[in-house]
């Protein structure tokens, strides 16, 4: 007798969040992507019925509390998001799938593995001190428009609320205003760069833009080797790359004020100078990312 098929009873996944129970959205007059608690979290919660405890046991086999990975967890996952400033502008960026293309294939898969491989990689380095894994960020480079900051955001996606990582996005230049609005308030450059030296991973965003002064180039060098000295992951996106073929071509204002035109073609390595370039080299892939400008396709 042919069976009959008994339909499955599915939950469907909430349609604003997909089943994460998380939400990244825009919130009015805030400059970066604001993540909450979607309304669909259970309330109490179901694992802990609202204690934020579960009881586990270790690997002695002895029952004992832990917070709850469910809410407790996922919130503190959420609040990394949220400390990681990621402009708001790339709040739908997950490094999806379908994010993927012909152009960022090879980049796409070593962002993938990167983020995959960064939890046991902190691990050791946190019971050890030091790690010898052979770990390394990436310095994505590729004119503008491409999307390289659509996949660091994403990439701060997976890395806080899938893998509870702390992450540091940051855009070099909003960084310089900061730093100059703090000599203002009295902070000391250390008081606002703490957090880069801190987290886990830092983004630099726009790496090489501004005006490249002494002292712009002496606050890279101080994020850059404090990393290095940390064992500390560092992402990079750039529109300057290792060649003047394709690095990015700017028109300069000649001294003398002569009407001829006059443009410069700095590749990465004379934009950051050779000792920030080399520590770069040591600590990261350098990967190029072309294809069409994605912003005016969108
Ligand atoms: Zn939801
Ligand atoms: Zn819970």
């Amino acid at each position: 007798m042919k069976k009959k098929s008994v339909p499955l009873i599915q939950s469907v996944p909430c349609e604003r969040c997909h089943g994460t129970h998380v939400l990244i959205e825009a919130v009015p007059r805030q400059r970066y992507a604001r993540g909450r608690l979607c309304e669909c979290f259970p309330t109490p919660c179901h694992a802990c019925s609202g204690t934020g405890f579960i009881l586990r046991r270790d690997r002695f086999h002895r029952e004992m509390a832990a917070s709850c990975p469910e809410c407790v967890g996922r919130l503190q996952r959420v609040e990394l998001y949220n400390e990681a400033r990621v402009p708001r502008r790339y709040l739908h960026s997950r490094l999806k799938v379908t994010d993927q293309d012909k152009h960022n294939a090879q980049i796409f898969s070593l962002l993938d593995a990167i983020h995959r491989n960064l939890p046991d990689y902190l691990r050791t380095h946190q019971e050890q001190g030091s790690t010898t894994d052979d770990l390394k960020g990436m310095v994505l480079m590729g004119p503008p428009g491409t999307g390289k900051t659509h996949l660091l955001s994403g990439f701060v996606y997976q890395c806080t609320i899938t893998h509870g990582i702390s992450c540091v996005f940051q855009g070099f230049t909003e960084l310089l205003s900061e730093l100059r609005q703090g000599y203002s308030d009295g902070k000391s450059d250390m008081e606002i760069i703490e957090p880069h030296l801190l987290a886990d991973v830092l983004i630099i965003d726009d790496m090489g833009k501004g005006r490249n002064t002494p002292w712009e180039l002496g606050i890279l060098d101080t994020l850059i080797t404090e990393r290095y000295n940390r064992d500390r992951i560092v992402m990079v996106t750039t529109n300057y790359t290792e060649a003047e073929e394709n690095t990015l071509r700017e028109r300069v204002l000649s001294k003398d004020r002569s009407e001829e035109e006059q443009f410069l073609s700095d590749t990465i390595r004379k934009r950051v100078g050779e000792r920030i370039y080399s520590r770069l080299r040591e600590m990261c892939y350098f990967e190029e990312l072309n294809g069409p400008d994605r912003r005016q396709v969108d």
